[in-house]
C-alpha cells in the first residue's frame, strides 16, 4: 500500500515502523476526512476505502494514543497545502 500523497514514495512494503514511518487510513468521519484532504492540498481528491497516508505528513504532536495503544493522527500537517 503506497502513501496517497502526491510526490510521496513511502510504501508499506519498503517503509515501516522501524523507519519511524507509520501508515494511516483516512478517518471515516466526513468532517475529519475533508480536513485531512484540505491539509494535504488535495480537496478535490476522494480517498478510497483503503487509502492511506504516511506519518511524514503529520506533526509529532498530531499523534495520539488509542485504547489499543496504536498511534493515530488527528489531522495532517499543513505544509503540503501550498
Ligand atoms: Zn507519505
Amino acid at each position: 500500500m503506497r502513501c496517497s500523497v502526491q510526490n510521496c514514495c513511502n510504501d508499506t512494503k519498503r517503509t515501516n515502523k522501524s523507519h519511524g514511518i507509520t501508515f494511516h487510513l483516512f478517518p471515516k468521519e466526513p468532517t475529519l476526512r475533508s480536513a485531512w484532504m484540505e491539509a494535504l492540498g488535495m480537496p478535490d481528491w476522494t480517498p478510497k476505502e483503503r487509502s492511506t497516508i504516511c506519518s511524514e505528513h503529520f506533526r509529532n504532536d498530531d499523534f495520539y494514543q488509542t485504547k489499543k495503544g496504536m498511534r493515530k493522527k488527528k489531522s495532517p500537517e499543513k505544509r503540503f497545502a501550498s
